[in-house]
């Protein structure tokens, strides 16, 4: 299977119309598995593809991709939120240096307790992301 009927069937799963402008952004954001970008980088890369997307569609389209589940989004603070391609429960090294997410292993980090829910409310996910730095 060469990669735009990989990409197409992976749209087609995800229930998500094959519009020429995601099928571009999708062969940018597979092309390499379990990479981690923000909504900048990719608009970037889509210019230097010669993809014609605005930001705006970049977002939507992010947006579409992570309601279906093609793409997992980790929030690291109010400003800086990435899309991450393992769209599988794992967590996360963060490196506010160099603003690089860097997946934990497996096993890396395990969980001996987690509290109940809010009233009312039941836990659907959780991540785990551990700040580090340079010594
Ligand atoms: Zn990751």
């Amino acid at each position: 299977m060469n990669m735009q009927t990989d990409i197409k069937a992976k749209l087609a799963l995800a229930g998500i119309g094959p519009t020429k402008q995601r099928l571009a952004l999708a062969e940018l954001i597979f092309r390499e598995h379990d990479r981690h970008f923000n909504a900048d980088e990719l608009f970037t890369e889509s210019v230097r593809a010669g993809c014609g997307v605005s930001l705006a569609t970049i977002y939507n389209t992010l947006k579409t991709f992570c309601d279906t589940g093609l793409l997992r989004e980790v929030v690291v603070d109010a400003t800086r939120t990435y899309y991450d391609t393992n769209a599988s429960r794992h967590h996360h090294f963060y490196a506010a240096e160099t603003g690089t997410l860097i997946d934990i292993a497996g096993q890396g980090v395990v969980l001996a307790k987690l509290p109940a829910a809010p009233e009312g409310m039941t836990i659907t996910d959780y991540e785990v992301m551990i700040h580090v730095t340079r010594k």
